[in-house]
């Protein structure tokens, strides 16, 4: 289905112009989608497993989903794409659309009405970039367990996303990403795959998650909210941005953060996230000390 020639007569059909504003860059090579949804299950032989879809627009992922997974789940802002799913996708009984904001949606309730009968669950998305850091936050820290996750983002995104402690590139998101799994780089894909063609070069990510977690925070919410604030505050010390957005005693901190990294003057980005979580129970012992 999708080639340039073919899409295009699709959106002129249906009257349908792609909004910029929704990052709609529709895939036109097919190999790339099947390689993708491929990727995304990591060689388990299908049809066995879910598959939650973000964005299908008008179908070329989900088409191969659908060949490949026994349940495909596809969320899509823009009603507007309803006609054209619904002739292009008519012959695959698997696949459900929900027209809604993944970012609005109940990812608990979505598993449980959509996956029921699904051993593993596994996110795969072209993602819009407008919105691929909160969708993959999202993803991560509603605390559904996804067996894997492989996203299509703009290559400087993939490069924060699979940054490491230490790497100028290091960020809240890659932190949060190591607490449950895994990043790594599959492949380019070039700016002619789409239409229209973005400005930028994308990457194709797959998210594993660690077989046994690497950390194991006493409280998830204020190990997060401690990776935010050590980010938020780049240029001042961990002490310092700790102590500023968490109304911390300065004393304590440096105690704490010394006793973890050995150094009071460290920067967030020199963090792994077991040192993060290990910093998160001292404060959560600290404030629980204060009650
Ligand atoms: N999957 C299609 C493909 O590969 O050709 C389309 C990918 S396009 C990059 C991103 C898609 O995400 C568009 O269909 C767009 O309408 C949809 N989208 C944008 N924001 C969204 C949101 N908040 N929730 C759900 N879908 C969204």
């Amino acid at each position: 289905m999708s080639n340039l020639i073919q899409i295009k007569e699709i959106l002129e059909k249906y009257n349908k112009i792609p909004k910029r504003s929704l990052g709609q860059n529709f895939l036109i090579n097919p190999e790339i989608a099947k390689k993708t949804a491929e990727i995304c299950m990591g060689g388990v032989f299908p049809p066995v497993d879910g598959v939650l879809e973000i964005g299908p627009g008008i179908g070329a992922l989900t088409v191969e989903l659908c060949r490949l997974y026994k349940k495909v789940a596809a969320v899509e802002i823009d009603r507007t794409f309803e006609p054209i799913l619904n002739d292009i996708m008519a012959n695959y009984s698997n696949l459900n659309i929900i027209f809604d904001d993944i970012l609005r949606v109940d990812l608990h309730n979505l598993v449980k009405n959509e996956f029921s009968e699904c051993e593993k669950i596994y996110v795969c998305a072209n993602l819009p970039y407008y919105i691929t850091t909160p969708v993959i936050l999202k993803l991560l820290k509603s605390g559904v367990r996804f067996n894997g996750i492989t996203v299509m983002v703009q290559k400087e995104a993939a490069d924060r996303l699979c940054s490491k402690a230490g790497e100028a590139n290091y960020n809240a998101t890659a932190t949060v990403i190591n607490y449950y799994g895994e990043a790594k780089k599959m492949f380019n894909v070039p700016k002619l795959d789409f239409y229209p063609a973005p400005k930028i070069l994308s990457t194709v990510v797959r998210i594993i998650p660690h077989n046994a977690p690497i950390a194991n925070p006493k409280s998830e919410g204020l190990m997060y909210k401690i990776i935010d604030a050590a980010f938020e505050q780049r240029r001042k010390t961990l002490v310092n941005a700790l102590v500023n957005s968490m109304n911390l005693d300065k004393e304590k901190v440096i105690n704490i953060v010394k006793k973890i990294t050995g150094n009071e003057s460290i920067r967030g980005e020199e963090l792994n996230v077991r040192m993060f979580a290990d910093i998160s129970d001292l404060i959560y012992d600290l404030q629980i000390i204060n009650k």
